[in-house]
């Protein structure tokens, strides 16, 4: 007999954060892994959002708050959403979260039945279909071509419809690709996604890190049509360096954001109390600690793509955001889990082997890393790769 519960029997565990428990792991015996593991800033979180932190715990504030959050964070968040979103949701649309992973999963709980399917671009974020899965819906996954930068087009969209179709997955800056939506792009996926009444959730938590002059775009500022459909989630970890705050939100038509906050209210409760005064800094402080961090990623993304691109077994697209390579290795070959396995324990590489993203000869590197990790690590690669 099985303790664990059937929905349970097709989950598979995070190889994100599985893949950078290794290194870590070998790290702490003293090994010299280069880690491009999990997508985790090197960087700290900004000196001013720890002094918020800190001083809203030295004055008491350590109590239950609403299950949503704090009425100055969303207040602060709505500030946001219109002013670099161009959306208008009121406070009441707007739930915070423990990290924008409980955004997502609260969103998919709130609006999927067993038997509804959710269609998946892929290469995904691992989480994903995971999520759909413990939701107890199906997830629909479509393959996108790298020749249209890993993007979904609207005839993949409109191919993948079916009776019971009720969400779309979308992610930009997305997670392992770094491919970037244009507005045009967007307004025609949301065409479909019109026509059929199809719930949209937008994972924008990769949003500022963006490069080669792309504008993130916001599918909810789309029109009134985009936005009735479509739950905005965007968080702290990436852009302000929070990953271990746990804070992330929602944004959704009243009656979905509704559902969100009952669900978390029966399950989480409120963010830490805390923390949430450190996101309020984050928001209404100087954002150029932004521009800073995505500088630096820029350098780095620009080194590693010029190391790359002198590999020959090996094929990239130049990524726009977010901070990932998604490494073609089809000339490689072994399958990623095994290429992924060699790299770490022969050449001290840790990377995450692309079938976590539904692309299966691929591995990707995170570049959240420090530029001598980079160098070495690339290095590293390089030989990999002559040898193979
Ligand atoms: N969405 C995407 C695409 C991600 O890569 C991540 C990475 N963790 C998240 C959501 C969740 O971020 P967090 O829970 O740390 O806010
Ligand atoms: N989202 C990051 C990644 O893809 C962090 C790990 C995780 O939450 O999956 O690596």
């Amino acid at each position: 007999m099985s303790l664990i519960a059937e929905k349970f029997s097709q989950i598979e565990p995070s190889q994100t954060l599985a893949i950078t428990a290794a290194a870590k792991n070998m790290k702490d015996q003293g090994v010299d892994v280069a880690s491009f593991g999990a997508g985790e800033p090197d960087l700290d979180t900004p000196d001013f959002i720890k002094r918020a932190c800190i001083e809203a715990l030295e004055e008491g504030k350590t109590k239950y708050t609403a299950a949503t959050g704090i009425p100055e964070l969303k207040e602060a968040i709505r500030e946001k959403l219109l002013l670099d979103n161009n959306i208008d949701y009121s406070t009441k649309q707007i739930s915070v979260n423990c990290g924008a992973k409980h955004s997502c999963y609260n969103a998919i709980l709130a609006t999927c039945d067993p038997g509804d399917e959710v269609i998946i671009p892929a290469p995904y974020w691992t989480s994903y279909p995971e999520m759909v899965r413990l939701a107890g819906a199906e997830p629909y996954i479509v393959e996108t071509k790298k020749s249209n930068n890993w993007k979904l087009t609207p005839e993949e969209f409109e191919n993948a419809l079916g009776g019971a179709t009720r969400m779309v997955i979308l992610n930009t800056p997305g997670n392992p690709t770094g491919s970037v939506y244009s507005k045009e792009e967007l307004e025609a996926l949301v065409e479909v996604a019109a026509s059929e009444d199809v719930i949209i959730l937008s994972d924008e938590i990769y949003e500022k890190l963006i490069y080669n002059d792309k504008k993130h775009v916001s599918v909810a500022s789309l029109s009134q049509e985009a936005k009735d459909l479509t739950i905005t989630i965007n968080g702290f970890s990436k852009v302000y360096a929070m990953t271990g705050w746990r804070l992330g939100y929602t944004a959704a038509p009243q009656e979905i954001a509704d559902a969100i906050s009952i669900i978390q209210s029966h399950t989480t409760s409120n963010p830490t109390t805390f923390a949430q005064y450190g996101a309020v800094a984050a928001l209404k402080g100087d954002q150029q600690i932004i521009g800073d961090m995505v500088d630096e990623y820029d350098m780095r993304r620009q080194y590693m793509l010029s190391r790359l691109q002198e590999i020959s077994n090996i094929e990239i697209v130049e990524p726009d955001g977010a901070f990932y390579f998604l490494v073609d290795t089809t000339q490689i070959g072994l399958g990623s889990m095994n290429l992924a396995e060699k790299l770490l324990s022969r050449f001290k590489v840790a990377a995450v082997p692309g079938v976590a993203f539904g692309h299966d000869n691929s591995i990707r590197f995170s570049y959240a890393t420090g530029l001598d990790v980079i160098k070495t690590g690339m290095d590293r690669f390089q030989e990999f790769c002559q040898l193979h």
